[in-house]
Formats: structure tokens, sequence, C-alpha cells
């Protein structure tokens, strides 16, 4: 990519006079696909975000690429094929870096609230939809190998199938470098203020912009009726709101698969193996006030501990928490049953408002959306995102420990050798960003100077995980903008 895109003077300059074919306000997972399948379709592309790209929910999902157990359960056959197929396609040809397969282990107690022989039908289902040969009955020799600390009172057996995980802030963000290098004219910390017919009022450091565009599309997620409101103020309620709730705390370092935890008939509860430390969570519990309003509260936190503690033992201390918030389709009916559906309407002048879904199938949401904006002949196929080709022979510049080479080939697949090489010239850059952490001071000059990065923040919750410690040093972006991380009240950092 030309790191002219990333020159916030230029790209305003840019917003101000083109007149663009498509504008997608918001730079979550659904807004980044957009703009990233709209580009390769050979539309000029704007995409703007009131904050960092990522920032909304596309940084606090539960990680999961996947076809959804529950989904099976609540009878959604296509959904979970649909899913499945599109995990594939990102493991192995868009983002084979940043996607990885986890085996999951579910586990069934003699107390709990399934019966072993209903698992088991649907886990055999789920595995057949998604192709997997991984499925079946384990003992409980086998699951503590898996799980070292997987509680194993009136433990009856368990089953075992395969998803996988990702790094959603990172996946997001790519899928926006891919819009760049193509031409899109991209901005964070850049707020759509008003729509018009032919274009949107751009709030940005300071200064109004009025941007062209022959379409709007409105991928601002939980935000998606108040940017529906600046279009029509009368526009009604179209979505729901639930808060969910995750934790970070030390551990899974030496886990083999991740923990489906049943809580309910319809609820699971996940502890996974991420990023060298072990993710807790999700709450599900509907949020009725503004977006901006959700916060981590301590009943959510202690809530998470007593539903992983029913499986997990010796869980470690907690480092940091974070909230996202599902947007579901309007209606009646408790949060955790409702269908993950994405909701696509459009407004009176034209404006295409697309929320809910899945991390995972952001693709096809994407594709849809363009389908639906009436872009003909729409190439469908998956595309490898940049860094996703050439991952089995990439030339190290410097030499580095396994661990290292392993998390940056991780994080930034092929373009990790790009990611170290300043540090011939620098060798500072080495040095980690926070201690005990495998991050390093060169992702942090990367991030600002090839993603975008303004705050600290940005840096080290989005596109670093150096953030998952809750520790968090100032690193002197030399931007205006830097701001401070609360590092010592996890719930502040959510
Ligand atoms: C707790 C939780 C767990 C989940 N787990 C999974 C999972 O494991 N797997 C899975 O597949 N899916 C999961 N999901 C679903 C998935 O995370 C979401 O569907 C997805 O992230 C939604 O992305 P989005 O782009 O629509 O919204 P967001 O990521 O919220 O992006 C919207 C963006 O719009 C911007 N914005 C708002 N207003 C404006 C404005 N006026 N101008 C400019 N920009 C604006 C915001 O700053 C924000 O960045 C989970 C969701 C939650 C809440």
């Amino acid at each position: 990519m030309d790191e002219s895109a990333v020159d916030r003077v230029a790209a305003i300059e840019r917003l101000a006079a083109r007149r663009f074919d498509l504008l997608v306000v918001g730079g979550g997972i659904v807004g980044a696909g957009i703009a990233e399948a709209a580009t390769a379709n050979g539309l000029d592309v704007a995409l703007v975000d009131r904050g960092d790209f990522a920032s909304g929910t596309s940084s606090a999902s539960s990680k999961l690429i996947h076809g959804g157990l529950r989904y099976l359960q609540m009878g959604d056959v296509r959904l979970v094929r649909e899913a499945h197929q599109e995990r594939r396609y990102l493991m192995n040809i868009v983002a084979p870096h940043l996607v990885e397969r986890l085996p999951f282990l579910f586990p069934l107690y003699e107390d709990g609230p399934h019966r072993p022989i209903v698992v088991r039908t649907g886990v055999l289902l789920y595995s057949a939809l998604a192709r997997a040969r991984l499925n079946g009955r384990i003992g409980r020799d086998r699951a503590l190998r898996l799980v070292p600390q997987l509680r194993t009172t009136r433990l009856h057996s368990s089953a075992l199938y395969a998803d996988a995980k990702t790094n959603d802030g990172r996946l997001t963000i790519e899928n926006i470098v891919a819009a760049a290098a193509r031409g899109a004219t991209v901005l964070n910390y850049a707020s759509v203020t008003g729509v018009r017919p032919d274009g949107a009022d751009v709030r940005v450091d300071g200064a109004d912009v009025r941007v062209r565009a022959a379409a709007i599309v409105n991928a601002t997620g939980p935000w998606l009726d108040h940017l529906r409101r600046l279009e029509d103020a009368n526009a009604r309620p179209s979505i729901r709101l639930s808060k969910g709730v995750h934790v970070v705390v030390d551990g899974g370092e030496d886990w083999g698969a991740a923990v489906t935890i049943p809580q309910s008939k319809v609820r699971v509860s996940f502890a996974i193996p991420w990023e060298g430390m072990l993710l807790l969570g999700t709450t599900d519990t509907l949020h009725e006030g503004a977006p901006d309003e959700a916060t981590v509260t301590e009943e959510d936190v202690r809530a998470i501990l007593a539903e992983a503690d029913s499986a997990i033992e010796g869980i470690g201390p907690v480092r940091a928490a974070f909230h996202g918030l599902r947007v579901l389709p309007g209606g009646p009916g408790a949060t955790a049953n409702a269908r993950r559906e994405t909701v696509y309407m459009r407004g009176p002048t034209g404006m295409l408002s697309v929320a809910g879904g899945k991390l995972t199938t952001y693709r096809r949401i994407a594709l849809d959306a363009l389908a639906q904006l009436g872009v003909r002949n729409l190439d469908r196929t998956p595309r490898p995102l940049p860094g996703a080709l050439g991952l089995a022979k990439v030339a190290w510049p410097i030499e580095l420990d396994a661990p290292t080479r392993s998390h940056l080939l991780h994080l930034y697949g092929s373009l990790a050798a790009d990611v170290v090489r300043p540090a011939l010239e620098d060798p500072s850059l080495l040095e980690r960003i926070v201690a005990g952490r495998p991050d390093l001071r060169a992702q942090a000059a990367w991030a600002r100077a090839r993603e975008w990065a303004v705050h600290d923040e940005d840096v080290l919750r989005r596109r670093t995980t150096a953030w998952l410690h809750g520790d968090s040093p100032r690193l002197a972006l030399g931007s205006k903008h830097v701001s401070e991380v609360d590092a010592a009240d996890p719930a502040a950092r959510s």
C-alpha cells in the first residue's frame, strides 16, 4: 500500500474534492468488509469511522470464526452451513495467518442442562455441516490433556468438535488496508454528522467536510438508528442491543482446546485460549440506553467468573475486561433466543443501513449489501488479505526467537518481515511494548505509519495484543491525539 494512503491531510483533501461511488460509514468488520469488496469490484470508495477502526463491536467479540453450535439448536441449519463455508474461506484463503483452527471441548456434567445424547447428536450434525473430521465423545483423561484446568467432579463425558478463532481487531484493520491498497480513501476519527441525498457531512479534526457520494452505506452497528435519524428525523427504532462482556485472565497457554460451557438449555459460555491468555465470556443482557452508555460492571465480571468456574478450576487473576453490543433485529423475545440475522434497510434518501449478523459471515454480509446497492456482476470469490500469501517463505531480515516470529506471523502474515525491517536501523524497535507480552515497538511504529493508529490505545488494543496484561505504557506517538488507557480498572478499559 502506498504510504500516502495513511496521510490524514491528504485523505481529508480527497474526501472534500472527490465524488465517490460509495461512502461507507463505520469501520467495523461490516464497513471494512464492504469497502474491501467494493474496491475489488471497481468502486471508488470512502470509509470513515467516528472513532478508531474496529473500536466498536468488532474488537469486542468472542473472537470465534464459527458455525455457531447454538444456532443449530435454534434450528438455523442454513446459518450454520453458510458460516462454516465462510470459516473455510477465511482459514484457507482470506486470512490463514489470522484465522486458526481450534478444537472445542463440550463437557457434560451429571447435573448439567443437556442430555449427553442430545449434545452428541448435535455435535455430529454440526461437524457434518462443517465437513470436519474432529467430532465425538472423549473420556476424562483425554479431556484433561486438552484442558488441564477442566473441572472433573461429576463429569460424565465430553464432546469434541472443531471451529476457529481469530484476532477480530486485526481482521477488521486488514480489510481496511486491502481497501486502501486499491485506492479507497479511509479515515478514522471522522464522524458523520449529517446525511444528504448526495453525500454526508463529516466532522474531522475540528473541521466540517462535505463528502459527495453516489451511495451511502450505514455500517455503524449499534449506532445504526442514530445515523438513520440523521437521514430521517422520524426514523423508528429498528434494532435492539444486547451487551456482551468478556474478561481476560492469565492462563490457557498449555490448553489444546477451548471449552464450551453449557449454562442453560439455550446458553453457553466460553473459555478460549487466545493470544497467550484466557478469554472468558460472554454475557447477554438487554441494553436499553445509548450505545456509548454501556460499560463493564463488577456484576458482569462476577457473573462471567462464576459461570467459568462451573467447568474451569483455578482461574487466574483478571487482567482486563471489555464489552461489545450485539445488534438484534427489533422485536419481542429474550436476547439469548434472538436470531443473529443481518438487518438491511433503505432510507428515504437511499442510504442502505446494514447491521447485525456475525463477524464470521462479514464477507457474505458485504457482498449482499453491494448486491442491494445494485452492483452488477459481483465478484464473490474470496481474496487473500494483505500478508495472507507467502506465509511459508518469509525471509526475516533480523534474528528473532521462535515465539516472537510466530506471534508476528499470526498478526501480520508475510508482512511480518516488513514490520521488523526498520529494526535493522533502529534496534530499539525490538524492545517489547509491554514486559511479558510478545509485541515489539516495531509494531507500534508500523501501526502509526501503515495502519492509521492515532491514539496509544489504537496501538495497544486493536493493532497489537500489548494491552492484554492490563499494562498501558505511553507510546508517545507524537500525535496531538495521544490518550491514556486506564490500566488499573478493568471496567474503565472497556
Ligand atoms: C459480545 C459479542 C461477542 C461476539 N462474538 C462473536 C464471535 O465470536 N463470532 C462472530 O462471528 N461474531 C461475534 N459477534 C458478532 C460480531 O462481533 C458483530 O456482528 C460485528 O463485530 C459487528 O460489526 P459492525 O461493523 O456491524 O459493528 P461495529 O464493529 O460496532 O462497527 C460500527 C462502527 O461504526 C462507527 N460509527 C458509529 N457512528 C458513526 C458515525 N456517526 N460516523 C462514523 N462512524 C460511526 C463506530 O465507531 C464503529 O467503529 C459478537 C458480538 C458481541 C457483541
